[in-house]
């Protein structure tokens, strides 16, 4: 009973953001992707961070009254995951099979994806943007429920470190649910198809890989971290945030609006005529500042949790390097594509990709 219930769970909680999402008010918002053969830009009802803070409430009040103890994602883990895993399994044989293929290889496109983007109820749930909120719902839920797991087994002998890590991954999740429209100029939203990857990573790979720092140590007791290093580490967080929020944002004003300043950066474009490229701020350091940013900001997390030689928590920000170092080779081709000679000017005027003066 016990595991039909665990493994139940996310999937319920993925019926109730989905209901959540199209039901709750939200922002209308135009998008950065055209309507399939059209000029119109897609409009998306955005309210990501209502439907977290209301799954949160129902986290604490469940909690609170003893319906549902607060680390039960904790103590039912296994199970939630293989409900996950089923439900992105199917999702992606959903969202696949019945579109045409794209490519020559049935498994490419299942990994992959076929259908670029798919909406209900005219823009009310976007697949992708539905995928984000869920996966991001999940992860939030997760840490909660695995540090809760942590403080009801040590209480006044809890790690610091710990909490602290959970806070920077909620801060994490919410910065992304509060600039979730920035997320509409990002490569996820251009460039993927939803498949595997996309489907089965946000109901899966999302909630429960990026959770693997609180997974493996949420049982293990206070490591008694100095505070001055729980600092240094909460330093490296911001840092991070500061290159890809400052990257992000920049990036986005310039798309809206050319001409605008940010944090008092006015910008500076280098242009073929037609398109335009920004050359100066975020992106004059390198050309990928906001994926060191990233980076740097899980290697803070997973340091609070303190444990630095445990291979476990550090598998979290090792991803990120290989995910967003091939990225930004793709990216780097998209462009040269799309940008041509006024691409090779952007990499004369910034030659480092993410690292400035390493690579
Ligand atoms: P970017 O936000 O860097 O977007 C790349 C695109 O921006 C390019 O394809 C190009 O698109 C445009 N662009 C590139 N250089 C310039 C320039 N100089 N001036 C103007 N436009 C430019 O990358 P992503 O979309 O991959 O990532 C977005 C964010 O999401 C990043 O912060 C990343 O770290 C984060 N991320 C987070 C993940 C996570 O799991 N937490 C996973 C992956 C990414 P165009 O054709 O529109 O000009």
């Amino acid at each position: 009973m016990d595991f039909i219930l665990g493994f139940f769970t996310p999937i319920l909680i993925y019926a109730l953001i989905f209901a959540l999402n199209a039901l709750l008010p939200g922002r209308w918002v135009t998008g950065y992707v055209n309507k399939p053969n059209s000029e119109e830009k897609m409009r998306y009802h955005l309210n990501g961070f209502p439907v977290f803070s209301i799954l949160f409430l129902i986290w604490f009040l469940f909690g609170y009254f003893d319906v549902v103890p607060f680390d039960y994602l904790y103590n039912h883990r296994w199970h939630g995951l293989a409900g996950a895993f089923v439900l992105g399994t199917v999702f992606t044989l959903g969202v696949v099979l019945p579109y045409p293929p794209v490519r020559k290889s049935f498994f490419k496109d299942l990994f992959l994806g076929r259908i670029e983007n798919l909406q209900h109820w005219g823009g009310r749930v976007d697949a992708k943007m539905w995928l984000y909120l869920a996966g991001a719902t999940m992860l939030g839920l997760n840490a909660l429920s695995f540090t809760a797991h942590h403080w009801i087994l040590y209480r006044e002998h809890a790690s610091t470190g710990i909490l602290l890590s959970t806070i920077l991954i909620i801060y994490f999740v919410i910065d992304y649910l509060i600039f979730e429209e920035v997320h509409l100029f990002t490569y996820d939203l251009f460039a993927e198809r939803i498949g595997f990857k996309l489907g089965w990573g946000c109901m899966v790979f999302y909630p429960y890989f990026y959770s693997i720092f609180l997974w493996t140590t949420a049982d293990l007791p206070d490591p008694q971290t100095p505070v001055w290093l729980l600092a240094i580490y909460v330093l490296i967080f911001f840092v991070g945030w500061i290159l890809a929020r400052g990257a992000n944002m920049q990036k986005y004003f310039f798309k809206r609006n050319p001409g605008k300043v940010f944090l008092g950066i006015v910008p500076e474009a280098i242009t073929n005529g037609d398109k335009t490229l920004l050359v100066n701020g975020f992106w004059g350091i390198s050309r990928h500042i906001n994926y060191l940013g990233e980076i740097l900001m899980a290697t803070g997390i997973i340091l609070c949790t303190g444990y630095p030689t445990l291979i476990w928590p550090w598998l979290y920000p090792l991803y990120y390097v290989v995910l967003l170092f091939m990225r930004q080779r793709d990216d780097d081709k998209r462009c040269s594509l799309k940008y041509g000679e006024l691409w090779k000017t952007y990499v004369k005027k910034v030659p480092y990709r993410i690292i400035p003066y390493i690579y």
